[in-house]
């Protein structure tokens, strides 16, 4: 017999697949008998052979995907895997406290981190994360106890997690997952967005998947639907293995829209873009027939790494991404971090409320050197495109004028040595919070260009916590209290006479495609995936029209009401 659970839909599409249940395997060390000195130091030794020969194997495989650059990175760290002092420092707690492997060796990784942390030197600060991560595969080896990898998997895998973190995500290995599944997170969480531009179907905020569930089952996943069906039938895989295909025949059709511009039927044109959160998503981008690049999540960049990326390999990556979109607009989004999106090396402040805390512009206009880095490689690639920067998390009109003045410094920097850049390179601001959208007129006077950040907008208008699926049914874009302050964003924003568009998660909702059409939005930016869909809405509508919507939209109270109008509206005017 079959069963089904619900969830939210995150990334569309329908996987027939094996589970891979992801839980960490539970260390439990008896602290309490004395050991024997010499056969623990064999264990500890042993262990540590077994986490190197992992680490080289991880390295290849690295090697192999994402090149040897990437690959180098380990190198470093069984470097300090194989660090004597570290070894040494272990053999001693062994001995003189008649102690186990592991008892010791955590121990000794914990007093090595903080002596790490409270070091003068950035570079060797920042290796304490490092050295946790390599500890904690030299203790699970010590052990015995088996750790997880989601980079090498069997084919037509189904990931099944309490939690996936963007890092989980980058990690996957997208040759045989076709898949995942979550007990947390919503929509417009980062793993949720990231499977979106990896085109791979996913459902969050199942609640209790990983205790339905376990490695080996047979499950459909519909992330069309939000369904997860256990142990199918023969039947229902035949059901569902026609829905998938005929899932990627209207992904086709649609794409035939590829060349066509976004055009209304009363001849709007308005910009049908694409998020990324790497150069390898240009791919995806061009292959949906996107006109341009909204924004350009830069912080999986410095995520995707153990130490701050280089002036100059931050360089490389615009650059690809200018040349490959050969003139298009490319929106690059300064480093967003915080939030649910860590960064290992630089150990943030564990924070009571980190989506209010200390996060995106607030980190980089107090530590100016991370912003100048990336300010200074954005200006030298907007030599080889049409790049514009996008500062995230603005509340308060001294932040654009801090970061401006940041901005002139470098292209003064720049001058000064000859280097090429784009004189005028436009910068422009997140409308991510009702700081911005209350007064929008005065911001977009400020700076030009605004581009509307339903995630954030929508958490921070209604106080709903946009991961937290216990409150997922609270977080609604449809509120007319949020609807709102996109069109006083909107109103503000042509005011002042700069462009406004969309990157947030609702740009790629085509049930809203109406009503933000009618509030006048100059472009949409979403996940590739979505712009034939939106492009093909936007073609069988009618600006005045929409207009009209909008009206009778705003006129509502509840999201409800919005919504049974909106869908009656798309009934009668799509497909
Ligand atoms: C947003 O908040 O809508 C947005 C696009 O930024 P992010 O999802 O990266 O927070
Ligand atoms: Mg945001």
């Amino acid at each position: 017999m079959s069963k089904i659970v619900k969830g939210i839909e995150a990334s569309p599409g329908i996987a027939i697949g094996k589970i891979f249940l992801y839980q960490e395997n539970e260390l439990v060390i008896d602290d309490k008998k004395k050991c024997d000195s010499d056969c623990e130091k064999e264990r500890l030794l042993s262990g540590r052979e077994k986490a190197k020969e992992q680490l080289l194997k991880i390295r290849e495989k690295t090697a192999e995907k994402l090149g040897e650059d990437k690959a180098a990175i380990f190198d470093g760290h069984i470097t300090l895997l194989e660090d004597e002092d570290l070894f040494d420092e272990v053999v001693e707690l062994i001995e003189d406290e008649e102690i186990c492997a592991e008892i010791a060796l955590q121990k000794g990784i914990d007093d090595y981190c903080e002596m790490l942390a409270n070091l003068e030197d950035e570079y060797l600060r920042e290796r304490a994360a490092d050295l946790r991560d390599i500890g904690k595969r030299w203790l699970y080896n010590v052990a015995g106890v088996e750790i997880l990898d989601l980079g090498s998997l069997p084919p037509n895998t189904i990931i099944a997690a309490k939690d996936l973190t963007p890092s989980d995500t980058a990690q996957i290995d997208l040759q045989n997952v076709v898949a995942f599944i979550t007990e947390i997170g919503g929509k417009t969480a980062h793993s949720s967005i990231m499977a979106r531009s990896l085109e791979l179907p996913a459902i969050v905020g199942t609640g209790n998947i990983c205790s339905l569930v376990k490695s080996g089952d047979n499950v459909i996943v519909d992330a069309l639907k939000g369904d997860i069906i256990i142990n199918p039938t023969e039947e229902e895989i035949a059901k569902y293995q026609e829905k998938k295909e005929a899932f990627f025949a209207e992904k086709e059709l649609l794409k035939q829209l590829k060349d066509k511009e976004a055009i209304s039927k009363d001849g709007v044109k308005v910009g049908a873009w694409a998020n990324i959160g790497s150069p390898k998503d240009i791919e995806g981008v061009l292959r949906n027939g996107a006109k341009g690049i909204g924004l350009y999540r830069t912080e999986f960049l410095f995520m995707n790494n153990d130490r701050f990326p280089t002036e100059d390999e931050q360089f490389e990556a615009y650059k690809i991404v200018a040349e490959k979109m050969e003139g298009k607009p490319v929106t690059i989004r300064t480093m967003d971090i915080g939030g649910d999106k860590s960064l290992p090396y630089m150990q943030l402040p564990k924070e009571e409320n980190p989506f209010l805390g200390w996060r995106a512009i607030r980190v980089c206009l107090d530590r100016p050197e991370i912003l100048k880095t990336q300010f200074r490689a954005l200006l030298r690639a907007s030599a080889f495109g049409y790049i514009k920067i996008m500062l995230p998390m603005i509340m308060d009109i001294t932040e654009i004028r801090r970061a401006r003045a940041i901005l002139e410094e470098c292209k003064e920097e720049l001058r000064a040595v000859g280097a090429k850049f784009d004189e005028n390179i436009a910068l422009g601001i997140m409308v991510e919070t009702p700081a911005v959208a209350f007064r929008a007129r005065s911001f977009a006077e400020e700076v030009d260009f605004f581009s509307i950040g339903t995630n954030d907008l929508t958490q921070y208008t209604l106080a709903v916590d946009r991961g937290n699926e216990n409150i997922s049914h609270l977080y609604n874009t449809y509120n007319p209290t949020v609807l709102e302050a996109i069109r006083m964003a909107i109103k503000g924003a042509h005011e002042a006479g700069i462009t406004i568009s969309m990157c947030g998660e609702f740009a790629g909702d085509e049930n809203a495609t109406a009503i933000l059409f009618g509030m006048g939005l100059d472009a949409f930016s979403m996940s590739a995936i979505s712009v034939p869909r939106i492009k093909k809405n936007i073609m069988a509508l009618d600006k005045a029209k929409c207009e009209s919507l909008v009206e009778e939209v705003m006129a509502q109270k509840t999201p409800d009401e919005v919504l049974a109008i909106v869908k009656k509206f798309n009934k009668e005017n799509l497909k």
